[in-house]
């Protein structure tokens, strides 16, 4: 197995679990023998040492500046039972925290640093496991993850990967980045040409249809799941604008909660598809939603009239923003603050006096201070007495490994706007 060494000082953040060696903190690496080129291969398990020789830890090496994704610490052996033990435990959590039920067979198995997996994701769809590689050394191992998925979770019938866009794009890779690993239909069928009431899942106890062959990630944010519910309950009566739709989550749930009239937005003709497919599959004779396929910025200045409605700029009684990252690196921080900033704004103006707001960031990079800054001063921009009522995070499958803060990536605020 390859040795890295640390430079001195730069176990300390290792021996408190934190999972991530950075390549800045390696001060020399020794390839085992069988090496042809001049440094570890992508994904391989490398061995890690402190500058005293002391052993920290095994983990995926990966090109990039997060060098070392380790995944035990005080050992350099892996056990053969290393998937299996994980994904036992990932699982005996959610059972324990009451996720698995009839009424609801949708929930986030493997969270990544958050069930000590680093660069894995498993989602559950009633029967379904779709598997996502964040590392080559995730991607290596995904037999034996499918494998130790079908020895763990009951009822499991098919395994899907779905790593086209969570690899680094620059690594080389051996092996097919998407399709079925066990079971599944080996055709390239999909949900929308086909019926099959295996891409129907259940979240409390509203049926969604599952596109994991060609929706976004891996076919539905289950992340919102907790947040969605307290749209229900402020629902009743009111009017209600869901921008960012995706599949209509959000919408499913104000529906349910009694909502007057419901209109979903997204700007893919996709997805508002699949809204209105799981509109229809949950209320046969709904009358009072509305799914339009729109720019949010053109909707929220009133440059799209929704059909019906072509009074202009409209207002809501309550308003779900839930934007895709603005900030995926870093980098684009400054840029990403002025997009929350300004989007909030357009949607504050469209709240009615005595409404309300749930306003979310998936940004990693944008911790909660950052994002609550960017709605004061979107707040402020309009004038608007504007209080906090919640504040909302990533739900219980999606924990937070306490060593590795980083977890933290979902956060929203309810306001509500006089
Ligand atoms: N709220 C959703 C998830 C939102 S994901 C849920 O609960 O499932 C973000 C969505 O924003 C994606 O569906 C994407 O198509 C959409 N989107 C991206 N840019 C947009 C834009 N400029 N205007 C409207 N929708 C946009």
């Amino acid at each position: 197995m390859t040795t890295i060494i640390l430079k001195p000082r730069k176990e300390e953040s290792v021996l408190r679990y934190h999972p991530w060696v950075f390549s800045g903190a390696i001060a020399r690496i020794i390839l085992d023998a069988d090496h042809r080129q001049p440094e570890p291969e992508e994904g391989e398990l490398v061995r890690v040492l402190s500058s005293a020789n002391q052993v920290l830890g095994v983990g995926h090496w990966q090109i990039g500046s997060i060098a070392v994704r380790l995944l035990a610490f005080k050992t350099d052996v892996l056990p053969d039972s290393f998937f299996v033990d994980r994904i036992r435990a990932a699982y005996r959590m959610r059972r324990s925290i009451g996720l698995m039920r009839e009424d609801n067979t949708i929930y986030r198995l493997v969270h990544g640093e958050g069930d000590m997996l680093p660069g894995l994701v498993v989602d559950i769809y009633g029967s379904t496991a779709v598997v996502q590689a964040h590392s080559v050394g995730m991607h290596r191992q995904r037999a034996q993850i499918a494998g130790a998925l079908m020895d763990e979770v009951d009822g499991l019938k098919a395994v899907y990967y779905k790593s086209d866009d969570t690899l680094p794009y620059k690594a080389p890779i051996v092996g097919e980045k998407v399709g079925y690993l066990i079971g599944g239909q080996q055709s390239t069928i999909s949900p929308r040409q086909s019926d099959a009431e295996a891409y129907w899942a259940k979240e409390n106890g509203l049926e969604v249809r599952i596109d994991w062959l060609s929706g976004q990630k891996t076919g539905f944010f289950i992340d919102q799941r907790e947040n969605r519910a307290l749209v229900e309950r402020y629902a009743a009566g009111k009017d209600v604008l869901n921008m960012f739709c995706y599949t209509g989550g959000f919408s499913l749930y104000a529906l349910r909660g009694g909502a007057r009239q419901v209109h979903s937005v997204d700007v893919s003709q996709k997805a508002i598809d699949l809204v209105n497919a799981n509109v229809a599959r949950n209320f046969p004779n709904c009358t009072n939603h509305l799914a339009v396929a729109a720019d949010a910025f053109d909707y929220l200045e009133g440059k799209v009239s929704s059909a019906g409605h072509d009074d202009g700029v409209k207002t809501y009684d309550l308003i779900i923003l839930d934007p895709p990252a603005f900030a995926k690196h870093r980098d684009a921080i400054k840029n990403a603050l002025r997009g929350y900033q300004r989007i909030n704004a357009k949607a504050i103006e469209r709240i009615r006096p005595g409404g309300i707001l749930f306003t979310f960031s998936c940004s990693q990079a944008v911790d909660k201070e950052m994002f609550r800054l960017a709605v004061f001063s979107a707040a402020a921009l309009t004038g608007r007495k504007v209080r906090i009522l919640h504040q909302l995070h990533q739900p219980q499958d999606h924990p937070i490994n306490i060593y590795h803060p980083e977890g933290e990536y979902l956060k929203g605020l309810v306001l509500y706007v006089e």
